[in-house]
């Protein structure tokens, strides 16, 4: 998973700003320098190198791109769009799932990690988009989800399988299409019809067949995981992310704690769909559902926070109206469900890019990694709903190209 390649050769130098120092979570006086993709140097006061392409930040924050651990990127929130996309020829979803990269790398995710996709359509994108093809997120992608028979994402985003031998040959099917990361759904969710979310569905033994498998190939796995006991049977069988976790009880959270489980929470998902309604035309079944999860999916974050949980971000993005591009919204209910502002910056760059495994790479703003960058009016530890407001977002940087700045360049370095 590398960045798609810049065409403007130029180093790329950030003047005047203040920059995210995630150990310190705080902003403090840095200038930029950039080149070939990464961060080559912070400090109070660079010269601009020859022929470097300088832009002013004064009184600006910059943040590591944000990452989205868990987007449907080829799902536009449409409200049944993720779940009939096998009626919809591939094509037409292909072209569709290009305009939503874009969106999605617009609002300043530089990253992200799909989770099941028809087609494995979410593998063929990142790789379109890794070669420059089309711009969108550096993408981790799962291909299908791999579920049990009749279980959640059957149909749509998941392919089915039965019995640990069937579930390593699913997840060997998806790492053979060239799956970067792996999705097992351990519980029932809200989105499948005649499918509770409270039933466990994928035993221990599956689960870890399918763990083995992909750690083998240095892939991590995420859990779909709504059911108390499908969460515990998850964390048990080694999955790297819980994914969603409903209903935590304690158990749940004292395993995650100590084996270093992270929740991505996506709790945008339920949000949406309960409040939105069949008004918005949702299915009346995803509503019922959505009702059904959103106060104990909502004590459960609460609790998992308190108890310090790793926290990583993610929207479920492409479920019914959670919309490419509007991603930070999850950042903002996260910070109103107990994350500090800062832990919730955290969550959505260097703690997502541990998750991910690739903090060696980005996540942080320090020399060495991707220039992958937001450049925001406001401070967003004061203001964390700034990262929603798309006016107050003056440039996206990703790999050390500019994806768009309303910023001023300053003159006489060329
Ligand atoms: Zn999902």
């Amino acid at each position: 998973m590398t960045a798609p390649p810049n065409p403007d050769t130029r180093p790329l130098v950030l003047i005047g700003g203040t920059v995210f120092d995630d150990d310190a979570r705080t902003f403090r006086r840095a200038d930029a320098v950039c080149r070939e993709g990464r961060i080559e140097a912070l400090a109070e006061s660079v010269t601009a190198p020859q022929g470097a392409l300088a832009i002013d930040c004064s009184g600006k924050y910059l943040l590591p791109g944000l990452i989205d651990c868990h987007v449907h990127i080829t799902g536009s929130g449409d409200p049944t769009e993720l779940n009939t996309a096998n009626t919809t020829p591939l094509a037409t979803r292909a072209w569709r799932a290009a305009r939503y990269a874009e969106q999605t790398l617009m609002a300043g995710f530089t990253t992200v990690r799909d989770l099941g996709a028809a087609d494995q359509l979410n593998i063929h994108l990142a790789s379109a988009i890794e070669s420059g093809l089309l711009r969108g997120p550096r993408m981790l992608a799962a291909g299908l989800g791999v579920t049990m028979t009749g279980g959640h994402g059957s149909g749509f985003i998941a392919t089915e399988a039965d019995g640990p031998d069937a579930v390593r040959k699913a997840v060997r099917q998806q790492l053979r299409a060239g799956a970067t990361a792996i999705k097992l759904f351990a519980s029932g969710g809200v989105m499948t019809p005649g499918v509770d979310p409270r039933s466990p569905s994928f035993t221990e033994d599956e689960l870890r067949a399918g763990v083995e498998e992909a750690h083998k190939a240095f892939r991590i796995v995420g859990a779909h995981a709504q059911a108390t006991e499908g969460v515990k049977n998850a964390i048990r069988a080694g999955v790297d992310s819980i994914e969603h976790g409903v209903w935590l009880d304690d158990e749940a959270i004292h395993l995650m704690c100590e084996r270093g489980t992270y929740l991505v929470a996506t709790f945008t998902a339920p949000w949406q769909i309960a409040h939105r309604g069949t008004e918005a035309g949702i299915p009346a079944f995803m509503v019922a559902k959505g009702w059904q999860v959103l106060d104990s999916h909502e004590q459960s974050i609460r609790a998992a926070i308190k108890a310090g949980v790793r926290m990583a971000m993610g929207t479920d993005q492409g479920t019914p109206m959670n919309h490419p591009g509007e991603n930070a919204q999850e950042i903002i209910r996260l910070a109103a469900l107990g994350l500090s502002p800062a832990a919730a910056l955290l969550a959505s760059t260097a703690w997502a890019a541990e998750l991910l495994r690739i903090s060696d790479r980005t996540g942080r703003i320090r020399p060495g990694l991707a220039a992958d960058l937001l450049v925001l009016d406001t401070d967003p530890l004061a203001d964390i709903g700034v990262l929603a407001n798309q006016s107050a977002i003056r440039a996206v940087i990703q790999a050390g190209a500019i994806v768009r700045s309303s910023l001023p360049e300053i003159e006489g370095n060329t």
